[in-house]
């Protein structure tokens, strides 16, 4: 991974994280500050309650119908009344009969609406013109003469901003604090988990295609960082083995080509000085030409596996009367089997059919009767048939060859496979015939397999998916 990618993601999580930690700080810091003022504001009403009780009880009405604090517990609060308590009385026709010296003439609110009669006003916070900001309360007392007034008290607030300010700071101080702290250690714990990336970035910069045989170091294979260096090492794995298949192929296609190559060249070279009649010259030419034929056989060989590696071939599915395609497959052959005196015979159902690639499947076909051909003794026999078993449907090629011996059965179908190199190469045989049927049957979406009874010959049996029967279609 690029380093400037990697830093940026370690700092893209980190900034994520702390824009949404500041948020959630910001969030908490606003609704505390919110509640704290709230419950402040709760208790000063608290409070102001309990002195308008005590404010009610010593108001007494004078003779001019002004209002003064009386009694001896009035005279014991005329101290606080000069120093905290703002005081204000307002009759019942709207007239102000009372206001406290230290409101210095400064309305703790306008008129009361006396149409109605007189109602309590809802406790509020406000500021007085001086500046000050005060709590009020009211209620409506009715004097010991039993007239209505509205008693307004109010308190300063500044000491509840205050404890509000000192309680802000103290928050306003900590969550930057507790903020920076999170993110350095966000930093540093993301700058620890990504830690394998780098790691692992480095080493996997280092292999080549040289060195596919290496490895990741994975320090826990359990967590998401070590789930994704196993895929990258079952990737590297199956890159090594795609390389080493590659590596084999090219040179046994190399070794391959330059049999054919080799055995031209000889023949022109030692013909050239040579001096021969014409048969001499004609045979030579023969012989040339059957080595350019077994050439051309193995570059379409070579061809038609390349595109199948490539999974270029894309098969065209249709109902197909397996017995016709037999019969077409060996028919093709019959002048080779003809040559050796062999019989060659198609024999089954002629009613099965299957889901197949006509074209694709004749090649198999055709690669196994060939080899039949190629394996039995001269006379000898070869069987195709045609079978349906539990509704699947079968083609078998029997021959009367010598058969495969159990260690190599499993191999023949790798390609260059040979059991006996220097027999099959004089036979003609590229060592692809098998690889090439067995992917035509997969392709087919079918299977093939060999089975040797004891004595001699071998059976090559394809299985192929059951033809369904909603796909009534072309019958080929
Ligand atoms: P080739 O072109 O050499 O025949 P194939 O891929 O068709 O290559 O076959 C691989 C090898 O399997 C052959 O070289 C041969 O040794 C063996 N083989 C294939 N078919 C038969 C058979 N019918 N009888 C005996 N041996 C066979």
């Amino acid at each position: 991974m690029n380093p400037r990618t990697r830093r940026s993601l370690r700092f893209r999580l980190t900034t994520v994280y702390a824009s949404l930690l500041a948020v959630a700080l910001l969030l908490y810091a606003g609704c505390v500050s919110v509640f704290f003022l709230h419950s402040l504001r709760e208790q000063l009403d608290l409070s102001l309650d309990r002195d308008v009780e005590a404010v009610e009880s010593m108001l007494t009405s004078s003779p001019t119908g002004q209002i003064k604090p009386d009694s001896e517990e009035g005279e014991a609060h005329e101290g606080k009344f000069r120093q905290g308590f703002l005081l204000e009385a307002w009759s019942s026709v709207g007239s102000l009969l009372y206001r406290s010296e230290a409101l210095e003439g400064q309305p703790l609110g306008s008129a009361p609406v006396v149409a109605a009669g007189l109602s309590p006003e809802p406790p509020r916070s406000f500021r007085l013109p001086s500046g000050l900001r005060v709590r009020a309360l009211s209620r409506v007392h009715h004097l010991s003469n039993g007239d209505p007034v509205l008693v307004r008290l109010a308190v300063s607030e500044e000491s509840l901003w205050q404890e509000f300010w000192e309680m802000s700071t103290a928050l306003g101080i900590m969550l930057p604090l507790i903020l920076f702290g999170v993110v350095i250690t966000g930093y540093l714990v993301a700058a620890k988990a990504l830690k394998p990336v780098d790691s692992m970035a480095k080493r996997a910069a280092e292999i080549t295609a040289e060195q596919l045989h290496e490895r990741l170091k994975i320090d826990n294979p359990d967590d998401e960082l070590g789930q994704l260096g196993v895929a990258f090492n079952t990737t590297l794995a199956r890159l090594e083995n795609s390389f080493d298949q590659l590596r084999r192929f090219t040179a046994d296609a190399s070794h391959e080509l330059r049999t054919p190559l080799t055995a031209i060249w000889s023949v022109g070279e030692v013909s050239l000085h040579k001096p021969g009649d014409q048969k001499y010259y004609r045979d030579i030419i023969g012989s040339m030409l059957e080595e350019t034929s077994r050439l051309t056989k193995l570059v379409d060989s070579l061809l038609t596996m390349s595109r199948a590696d490539a999974g270029r071939v894309q098969p065209h599915l249709t109902e197909t009367r397996l017995f016709d395609l037999a019969t077409e497959s060996a028919n093709l052959l019959e002048v080779l089997a003809e040559e050796k005196q062999q019989t060659l015979r198609v024999e089954g159902d002629e009613t099965v059919t299957a889901m197949a690639d006509r074209t694709i499947l004749r090649q198999a076909l055709i690669n196994l009767i060939d080899n039949a051909v190629k394996y039995s003794p001269a006379r000898g026999e070869i069987r195709v048939r045609v079978t349906n078993n539990e509704g699947f449907p079968y083609i078998e090629v029997q021959d009367s060859g010598p058969g495969i011996p159990p260690e190599h059965r499993e191999r023949i179908f790798e390609r260059f496979y040979r059991v006996d190199k220097a027999r099959t190469r004089a036979e003609g045989g590229s060592g692809l015939g098998l690889s090439i049927a067995q992917w035509a049957v997969s392709i087919n979406k079918g299977s093939i397999e060999v089975q040797c009874e004891p004595g001699p010959g071998s059976v090559f049996r394809i299985r192929l998916p059951k033809a369904s029967a909603a796909t009534s279609a072309t019958i080929h």
